[in-house]
């Protein structure tokens, strides 16, 4: 009889700015979510970003706007790096996950831009500590990989993705879903432009835009 440690569903972790969240980050997190068979994919505002502008609309607002999308059960809205306040490091939240979902796999979600500039996050050595990282491809992502990630690559890919449910961290894994060339940054530029936004965010969103006149001048 062959034993395989019983584990509890993996966990999906989706960080982001979300300024604002748009249909291009809830098809990816509903692909990961029943691609992976995940218990839930947490969606992370972060507070403050460490290398870039800070967020056009406040912490509040871009909360608002992913809970009314996430629907609590499959998608859930965690506002922990949002509580925490000041500059908000990854490493920081999963530190925090490993200890509520102690039995759970954690599946940190990349898009390949994102992942393409891992080396430069706080701690990034320790992430595979904590977690699972897995990356989605994504329009227009820089092609050149740090030879550091490649090594890492070479070194913990899985080509089987029930390695992401048999251990709790530790593996990559490149998860193949349709491409969404859409961004929160072209988004906002639209907005600005007069450009109507329909179908690139959901109609929820769409209104708590409008209602509150966010994201009219360009800067
Ligand atoms: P901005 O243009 O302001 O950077 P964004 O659209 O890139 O916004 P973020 O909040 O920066 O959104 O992204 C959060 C995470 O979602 C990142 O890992 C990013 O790679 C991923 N992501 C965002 N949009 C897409 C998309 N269309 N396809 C795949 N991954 C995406
Ligand atoms: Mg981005």
């Amino acid at each position: 009889m062959i034993h395989r440690v019983s584990r509890a569903a993996p966990i999906g972790i989706l960080g982001g700015t979300f300024d604002p969240v748009h249909v291009g980050h809830l098809r990816l997190a509903l692909e990961v979510y029943e691609l992976l068979n995940l218990g839930a994919v947490r969606m992370l505002p972060l507070n403050l970003p460490n290398h870039r502008e800070p967020p056009v609309v406040s912490a509040k607002t871009r909360l608002e706007m992913l809970l009314s999308v996430a629907d609590g059960e499959r998608l859930i809205a965690d506002d922990r790096e949002l509580r925490r306040g000041g500059i908000s490091y990854t490493i920081d939240s999963l530190e925090s996950l490993r200890v509520e979902f102690s039995n759970h796999p954690i599946c940190l979600l990349l898009g390949a831009d994102a992942f393409h500039g891992l080396c430069g996050w706080h701690r990034w050595q320790e992430l595979l500590s904590f977690c699972h990282i897995v990356i989605v491809a994504r329009p227009d992502a820089d092609s050149a990989l740090d030879p550091r990630l490649q090594r890492l690559i070479e070194a913990v890919q899985a080509t089987d993705p029930d390695a992401l449910r048999d251990e709790l961290f530790g593996r990559i894994y490149f998860q193949p879903i349709p491409l969404l060339p859409i961004s929160s940054s072209d988004i906002r530029l639209r907005i600005a432009g007069g450009r109507d936004i329909s179908y690139l965010v959901s109609s929820t969103v769409q209104r708590l835009i409008e209602q509150r006149q966010l994201y009219r001048s360009a800067d």
